[in-house]
């Protein structure tokens, strides 16, 4: 069933889905199925799966110079989606990026996933690698987001990328976008940041998931600039814990959002890591319940594997 479909469905409810990662390379599904099992209790009608684009690393050779080696640390994204699919009977959303796929071999994983049933799809642009400046896409591959959903949406259409298809099969997949209430960090502005979400959705994509935030306000406001632009479709707030001291650097410098004066107090007087983690569980309950209560269609949680906590979190919840 379509993403858009349940929040239909819901009539006003407010749905729990959750965001997990493929295991590392060598790892197995059990992994996944680990941190799934515990926080199947909150019917969850939909879990994505994330996708990681490989990523250069530099390899010391005898002579001592070092190779630059691309590698990819965490594959396997469409059998994980199977198995979740098949163990749970839920909905699986992988996630597609535009970097590392030329056009044709975007296509080749769609048609794919369209054979597995799959009639989900996050559609994001992904972002540049490390050791490279800005965003590369593939030579033939898509630039941004709206180009994927564009090519999504042509399948949709029974549009392949070839002229030898004709009256292809219409594929039926739903397509979510990424939306940023802290904005995008390359968008010059707020006001650049939605015209871009618009367009994602004029080019066919149906809901938008949001990078993660903890102040509510910034997504209140969002959902509202968004409406004042035209955008009517369902907005999922993403919500990850803070549950550790690093945190406090890392998440603002990876993700590009601020964090509110009294989590930063609340995490950084906490007296161990018991206490730390505790503090960002009530900060993620609080801000879970207001969500719920001015009617947020889905809490969306990014998992991390740490299934214990997202559990606390949706026990107090629920
Ligand atoms: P886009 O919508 O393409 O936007 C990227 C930037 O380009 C924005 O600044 C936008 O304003 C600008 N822009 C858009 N169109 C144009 C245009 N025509 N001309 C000029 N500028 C333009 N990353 C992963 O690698 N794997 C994942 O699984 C993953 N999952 C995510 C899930 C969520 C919910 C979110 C919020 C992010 C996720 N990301 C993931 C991160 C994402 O890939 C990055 O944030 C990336 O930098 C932007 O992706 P996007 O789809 O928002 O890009």
């Amino acid at each position: 069933m379509k993403v858009t479909d349940y929040f239909k469905a819901a009539e006003g409810e407010t749905l729990i889905s959750f965001e997990v990662l493929p295991p590392l390379k060598g790892g197995s599904m059990q992994a996944i199925f680990d941190t799934l099992d515990p926080l199947m209790e909150f019917k969850p009608p939909f879990i994505d799966v994330t996708y990681h684009r490989e990523e250069f690393v530099y390899k010391r050779r005898e002579s001592g110079y070092y190779e630059k080696t691309a590698i990819r640390k965490r594959p396997g994204t469409v059998g994980i989606c199977a198995s979740i699919m098949h163990r749970y009977g839920v909905d699986a959303v992988p996630h597609l990026l535009c970097g590392g796929f030329t056009r044709q071999e975007t296509e080749n994983a769609l048609i794919d996933l369209a054979f597995l049933d799959v009639q989900n799809i996050l559609a994001l642009r992904g972002d540049a690698r490390k050791f490279e400046g800005k965003f590369i896409p593939e030579k033939e591959g898509n630039n941004y987001a709206i180009d994927l959903v564009r090519q999504i949406d042509d399948m949709n259409q029974g549009k392949y990328l070839d002229n030898l298809v004709e009256d292809g099969t219409k594929t039926n997949f739903c397509i979510g976008v990424a939306g940023y209430p802290e904005k995008h960090f390359e968008a010059p502005n707020m006001g650049m940041e939605l015209q871009r979400a618009k367009e994602k959705i004029d080019a066919g994509a149906d809901y938008i998931v949001t990078q993660m935030f903890f102040n509510n306000d910034k997504y209140f406001e969002y959902v509202d600039a968004c409406r004042a632009a035209g955008i009517n479709v369902p907005i999922v707030p993403g919500l990850k814990p803070l549950t550790k001291l690093y945190q406090l650097n890392s998440i603002p410098r990876l993700f590009h959002v601020d964090l509110p004066d009294d989590l930063v107090n609340a995490i950084s007087s906490a007296k161990d890591a018991a206490g730390r983690k505790q503090a960002g569980v009530e900060w993620c309950i609080a801000q879970s319940k207001e969500l719920k209560a001015k009617g947020a269609p889905c809490l969306h949680y990014y998992t991390m594997g740490d299934s214990d906590t997202i559990a606390k979190i949706g026990k107090a919840v629920l």
